[in-house]
């Protein structure tokens, strides 16, 4: 086993891959970003090396640095994580070269898998199931035009060189084709440098279903069964469980062969994930699917944790094993599951603005404790803590909820229960939507396929399960109590402000006034020998709240609950239960003045990068027109005119970093 292993990443896989390291006694050096000098994963670690500024092309893709860093440290290994230098088969020759043992497969296999195109061709010969398309070396688009009404549509073009669902178009009809060709093709130029695509039939009701398998230098491949990761959105995993629900054994030995098979084209060593697309001809009919090779990610998975949880097997200790030239710990035969497990991926995203990326400072983060689950079963992994910054440099991935129960009913209202407890404020995130998608008839009644999100979106989209009444009695209890705790703080104890209830002139009346979306509330709190509270119209009802710790238990009416309340400037996130919401102090004394937005502006909703404007100087344009693409957190976002105008001024040029808000184009009316 190694001494000391340098970890090239960041963020959670960074702290995970740490943490094996450390109960190994293997130990670990950080690289770390000027964005990342405070970061979490370079606390968690031996030691540590600043390898460059913040954008990943500066520090963490810059592999001659980090290589020179591992020699600087004494380090005989190195992990790459997942993203960055993960399927760079140059670095993973470079460490070769150097005398370092890159921890992940030769060269040659991240290279035979890396393009698409080309990997399909090989897993044909190797008599893996390919989906109906075209991956030939020919890109003419007439001759693309002519193999995408071959094969019938809908079509997919993927951009050869793609990864983490982007250069993907969906083409619906041949009048798109070549409109969605030339999308892929610029956004395939500019994230991946090589504009090569593929054409695939897009399968009905499909599956992502995809094999964890693991190889060894003296030439065994095993597979750990599947992992579900149909639940997508923007082609990008949301949850992840294993067992695939309604597989039958027959199919999964099949495809369980299959990626052995496909890991054995390639002389596979180390950990690797065989993603399957699959064809469902019904929801019900498990005999009727159909499974199609889609690409082998060579590296860790994001989602490995599941296949940890239901094997009870710690991948990254296979990795290392396998990377200092042990066989693999187990044979196929000795593999065993149990349960399942499902992860969840906290992101810095708002889902109500299409899962566009949010930024800024974790100013509450508090994480489910496994404690009160009264099992071991509820894992955690991040690399931030509260006070963190989730910068607009890297990933949205903030952290993962991973669950395991004895059956899927079990492991998903585990989940839910410890995302009812994972409380972040400070910037928008899809821990509430990752409820709601749980409590779908789809997903609760296994139903998946990679259209569920879309599908159930008027459950998903609707406001939140939280009533406004309830958020209130709770907000007013975080209001009320503070004023008492300030008032003891202070050291006089005013009379009318004693919890207590005491009332030498009757009864005590505090207001305060909420705001909510659209709606405005007055909440009356008369405080004397028995509170009452009025929420807006609803005639008072009895209330009392107490405080231990961060958590309120509030009784009102017949009700009794429990609420978290942070305050965050006006606003006071509540956490209920059932789910959170946000209500706002209005200060009644304040001027009620709306602010003037000016309206026909075209401002970055988030901070990034301009790739390019479809608009120049004195183009006319109609509102909803697309105008700008934008860049941010690894996906772009196309933006639309605001209002009917002339171009009068673009403010600013493709490649440019921009902040959340910022003004791009001046529109004439
Ligand atoms: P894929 O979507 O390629 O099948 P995953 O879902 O495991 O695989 O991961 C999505 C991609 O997003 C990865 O290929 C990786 O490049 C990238 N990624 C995800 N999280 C991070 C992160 N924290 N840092 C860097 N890259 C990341
Ligand atoms: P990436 O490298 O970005 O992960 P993949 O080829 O793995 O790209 O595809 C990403 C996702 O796109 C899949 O998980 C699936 O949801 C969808 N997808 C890919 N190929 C097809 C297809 N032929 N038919 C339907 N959906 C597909
Ligand atoms: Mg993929």
């Amino acid at each position: 086993m190694f001494k000391k292993i340098l970890i090239a990443n960041r963020g959670e896989i960074a702290c995970r891959v740490a943490a094996t390291a450390r109960r190994l006694g293997v130990r670990t050096v950080a690289v770390y970003s000027e964005a990342d000098a405070d970061a979490k994963h370079v606390a968690f670690c031996d030691e540590a090396v600043a390898i460059g500024q913040a954008a990943p092309k500066d520090s963490y893709l810059r592999w001659e640095r980090i290589l020179q860093a591992a020699r600087d440290t004494g380090a005989e290994a190195v992990h790459p994580g997942y993203g960055f230098l993960s399927e760079n088969e140059a670095f993973a020759q470079a460490c070769a070269d150097a005398g370092i043992v890159f921890i992940g497969p030769r060269p040659d296999s991240i290279q035979a898998m890396g393009l698409k195109a080309e990997s399909k061709r090989l897993m044909e010969s190797a008599g893996v199931p390919l989906v109906p398309g075209y991956h030939g070396a020919d890109q003419d688009p007439a001759l693309l035009r002519r193999e995408a009404d071959r094969i019938g549509y809908p079509v997919l073009i993927k951009a050869s060189a793609g990864g983490g669902g982007k250069g993907m178009r969906v083409v619906e009809a041949g009048a798109d084709f070549e409109a969605a060709l030339a999308s892929c093709q610029r956004e395939a130029r500019n994230s991946f440098g090589d504009d090569a695509v593929l054409i695939e039939k897009y399968v009905q009701r499909p599956r992502h279903i995809e094999i964890q398998v693991f190889g060894d230098t003296h030439g065994e491949v095993v597979h750990l069964f599947e992992r579900d990761c149909s639940v997508q959105r923007r082609h990008q995993k949301v949850l992840e469980e294993s067992p695939a629900p309604g597989l039958t054994e027959a199919l999964r030995q099949r495809m369980g062969a299959a990626a052995v098979a496909a890991a054995k084209a390639v002389n596979y060593v180390g950990a690797g994930t065989v993603e399957f697309i699959v064809e469902q001809v019904a929801y019900d009919q498990p005999e009727a699917m159909n499974f199609y090779f889609m690409e082998m990610n060579t590296r860790l998975q994001v989602e490995h944790p599941v296949t940890e949880a239901v094997t009870g097997l710690d991948l990254v200790e296979w990795q290392l094993r396998v990377a200092s030239g042990e066989p693999l710990p187990l044979r196929q035969d000795q593999i065993q599951r149990r349960g399942h497990a499902i992860e969840a991926r906290i992101c810095a995203e708002n889902p109500d603005n299409q899962f566009l990326p949010s930024t800024g400072t974790l100013r509450v983060y508090r994480k489910p404790q496994a404690a009160a689950f009264q099992v071991a079963e509820v894992r955690f992994d991040d690399g931030v803590r509260e006070g963190d910054e989730i910068s607009p440099y890297y990933d949205s991935m903030i952290a993962k909820l991973i669950v395991r129960g004895d059956d899927r009913q079990q492991a998903l209202a585990r989940l839910d229960a410890a995302l009812a407890q994972t409380r972040i404020v400070g910037l928008a995130t899809n821990v509430q939507f990752l409820r709601k998608v749980l409590s779908t008839d789809s997903f609760a009644g296994a139903r998946l396929d990679t259209a569920l999100i879309t599908r159930e979106q008027a459950v998903l989209f609707a406001d939140s399960w939280v009533t406004l009444e309830r958020a209130l009695a709770a907000a007013v209890a975080q209001a009320y109590l503070a004023d008492v705790e300030t008032t003891a703080q202070q050291g006089w104890v005013d009379p009318f402000a004693r919890v207590d209830g005491f009332q030498p002139f009757g009864p005590n009346q505090r207001r305060w006034l909420w705001r909510a979306g659209e709606n405005t509330v007055v909440t009356t709190l008369t405080t004397g020998t028995h509170a009452m509270l009025a929420v807006g119209d609803r005639p008072a009802q009895a209330w009392s709240a107490t405080r231990s710790g961060d958590d309120l238990d509030i009784v009102w009416g017949t009700q009794r609950f429990k609420a978290q309340v942070h305050v965050w400037g006006e606003q006071a996130h509540v956490f209920l239960p059932e789910g959170a919401r946000v209500v706002e102090r209005v200060d009644e004394l304040a001027h009620a003045g709306d602010s003037g937005e000016a309206a026909g502006q075209l401002t970055a909703p988030m901070p990034g990068k301009v790739l390019s404007f479809a608009v120049k100087v004195g183009d006319d344009v109609k509102a909803g027109q697309a105008v700008a693409v934008m860049e941010a957190m690894k996906m772009e976002h196309t933006l639309h005119a605001p209002a009917d105008g002339v171009v009068a001024e673009l403010l600013y040029a493709p490649g440019d970093q921009v902040t959340e808000g910022a003004e791009l184009l001046r529109l004439d009316r």
